[in-house]
């Protein structure tokens, strides 16, 4: 049990439309993650999916079963918060085992559950302490352990980590992961960071004001954006997008004029393709200091030294930022050009709103398939 089912909802508010008819399947024991900008409506389709705001137009159907007039109790799911609204007079023993009271369980019942979920969460050392006595990452696996003794069928977590530090969220990044395979159960796991979504979903949803923009395998959105907003949103750093006009397209794919240079991208196209204006996507990791298949003459500005990498903020003669990911030694100074070589089978490439060209490559092997490379 576990599966939920959203067809065509709807959130307003007054006249202001939030969620612009979402429709999605997730399936039993998936980690989902729901990621995109600040005020997207992440955090109001969560709370539909709870219970906790009502659903303007659309279905939400869990397990089957159209939950749309069931209360959030009723529904199976339990939720987590950014803020993790414990109970400070409490001891973490109570804290967890609050809903388990509410419900009138019997006292040796709610003993053993909790300190089977404090087991899980290497809370069972803590169980007579007070939550002022935690830090941060303990408060929030107290949280996190009421929403488990509850055992329900699909777990929400919207932006749970956001209140700690680097460390810790990567720790506690990890601690999520494996009670997702320890549990069993559905996760949907709300946040703005793309790095959270690459490395805990098994499916990422972008969201982008109230529309899905795209859904996939965290490497099938990195390789194949469907368009420009997504293949902004998912990669650190970002990728670079430069202006280009067709020159021609045909079965090997489309060639671009960038300055006097050309280069033919296995892309597929579509419709009218010669004399557009078209968006080159070039992603940071796909720049380097050697010869490629295109060329890009930029002029470095803040260039941040990692160690294992270089970072260098760049401009295009035409005024658009570049940045280019290169070796940590990268040979390269502020203000005085660079020449950063790109193969043409690891750019992208938009049309005029934004839509992406598909990629012949093969996002699982990264290789052309064996027909297109024969053409
Ligand atoms: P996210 O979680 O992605 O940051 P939210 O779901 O909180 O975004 O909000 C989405 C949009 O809905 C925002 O523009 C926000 O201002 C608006 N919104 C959220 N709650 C309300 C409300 N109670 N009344 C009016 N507008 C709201
Ligand atoms: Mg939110």
């Amino acid at each position: 049990m576990g599966k939920l089912f959203l067809n065509k909802v709807v959130k307003s508010y007054g006249h202001f439309e939030v969620i612009k008819g979402v429709s999605l399947e997730i399936q039993e024991g998936e980690f989902v993650v729901f990621v995109g900008p600040s005020g997207c409506g992440k955090s109001t389709l969560l709370r539909m999916i709870a219970g906790l705001d009502d659903t303007t137009g659309g279905d939400i159907v869990i397990d089957d079963v159209r939950v749309n007039d069931k209360p959030p109790v009723e529904r199976g799911i339990a939720m987590v918060f950014q803020s993790y609204a414990l109970y400070p007079h409490m001891t973490v023993f109570e804290n967890i085992a609050f809903p388990l009271r509410v419900e009138k369980l019997p006292e040796a019942t709610i003993r053993e559950k909790v300190e089977a979920v404090a087991k899980i969460l290497q809370l069972d050392q803590r169980l007579e302490q007070r939550p002022g006595m935690l830090s941060g990452g303990q408060r929030q696996r107290v949280a996190i352990g009421r929403a488990i003794v509850r055992e329900p069928n699909i777990f929400l977590f919207d932006e749970p980590l956001s209140n700690l530090d680097a460390a810790l969220r990567a720790d506690m990044r990890i601690e999520l992961v494996k009670l997702h395979s320890d549990l069993k159960a559905t996760m949907i796991y709300v946040t703005h960071d793309q790095i959270e979504a690459m490395t805990m979903a098994d499916r990422i949803v972008v969201l982008n004001a109230g529309h899905i923009a795209q859904v996939g395998a965290p490497l099938e959105l990195y390789h194949k954006p469907q368009n420009l907003f997504v293949a902004g949103f998912i990669g650190n750093p970002k990728m670079n997008f430069v202006p280009v006009r067709c020159v021609s397209a045909g079965p090997e794919g489309v060639t671009v004029a960038y300055g006097d240079q050309q280069v033919t991208l296995p892309v597929v196209p579509h419709g009218e393709m010669v004399g557009r204006t078209l968006t080159l996507g070039i992603r940071p990791e796909h720049t380097s200091l050697s010869d490629g298949d295109l060329n890009i003459t930029v002029m470095p500005g803040v260039i941040e030294r990692l160690g294992i990498n270089t970072v260098a903020y760049a401009t295009l003669p035409t005024g658009e930022a570049y940045c280019a990911l290169l070796p940590g030694s990268a040979p390269i100074v502020t203000d005085e050009p660079m020449t950063t070589g790109v193969m043409a089978a690891d750019c992208h490439l938009f049309d005029e709103s934004g839509l992406a060209f598909e990629r012949k490559i093969d996002w699982r092997t990264q290789r052309l398939p064996a027909s297109a490379a024969a053409e």
